[in-house]
C-alpha cells in the first residue's frame, strides 16, 4: 500500500520552514500532498491560485511532492485522498500544545489516520507565514526566509 502524507496549512505563503519539514519528509512516503486549506470567510494575502503556484515551483524537482486544495475538515480530506498520514511541523511547546489537542480530537474523530510530528530546524523557529506577511506589507525584503522559486512569484505579485 502506497504511504500518502497531508501537510495541511494556509501557506499565506509558503516559508522556508514549512519546505525544510516537507524535504525532509520526503524519504518517509511515497506521496506527500501539500494541501491548501481554503476558508471561504477568510481572504488571503495571496489567492489560493498564487498560493498553489508558489507550491508547486518550490517543489517542481521532487515528483512525489503535490498540491491540492481542500475545504471542510483535514481528516475528510485525507480519506477522500487515500491518505494514512497527516504530517505537521513543530517549532514550541505552544506549537505542540495546539497541535496535541487537533490530533487527538483527529485520531478520535478518524482512528486510520495518524499524526505524525516532525521538529523545526533551529534556524526555522521564528518563521512564520504572518511575519512575512507583514514584511511584504512594508515594502521589506522577505527573501530569505521563502523558497527560491516562490521569491520569485512572490514579486510578480506583489
Ligand atoms: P496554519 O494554517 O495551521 O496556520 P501554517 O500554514 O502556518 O499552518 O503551517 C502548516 C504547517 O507547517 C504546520 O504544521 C506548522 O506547524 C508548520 N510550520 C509552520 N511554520 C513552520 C516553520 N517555520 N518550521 C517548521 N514548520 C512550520
Amino acid at each position: 500500500m502506497e504511504r500518502i502524507a497531508v501537510f495541511p496549512g494556509s501557506f499565506d505563503p509558503i516559508t522556508c520552514g514549512h519546505e525544510s519539514v516537507i524535504r525532509r519528509a520526503v524519504p518517509l512516503f511515497d506521496k506527500i500532498i501539500v494541501a491548501l486549506g481554503v476558508n471561504s470567510q477568510k481572504q488571503g494575502y495571496f489567492d489560493s491560485e498564487t498560493r498553489l503556484k508558489m507550491i508547486g515551483a518550490t517543489f517542481a524537482d521532487c515528483p512525489s511532492v503535490i498540491s491540492a486544495q481542500y475545504s471542510g475538515l483535514t481528516v475528510d480530506f485525507c480519506q477522500e485522498v487515500g491518505a494514512q498520514y497527516l504530517l505537521r511541523g513543530l517549532r514550541t511547546s505552544a506549537d505542540f500544545e495546539f497541535e496535541r489537542s487537533i490530533g487527538q480530537i483527529n485520531k478520535q474523530l478518524t482512528t486510520n489516520i495518524e499524526t505524525i510530528f516532525m521538529l523545526t530546524q533551529p534556524e526555522h523557529t521564528p518563521l512564520n507565514s504572518s511575519i512575512i506577511r507583514d514584511i511584504l506589507k512594508h515594502g521589506g525584503d522577505a527573501h530569505q526566509f521563502v523558497p527560491h522559486a516562490a521569491w520569485q512569484i512572490i514579486q510578480e505579485n506583489i
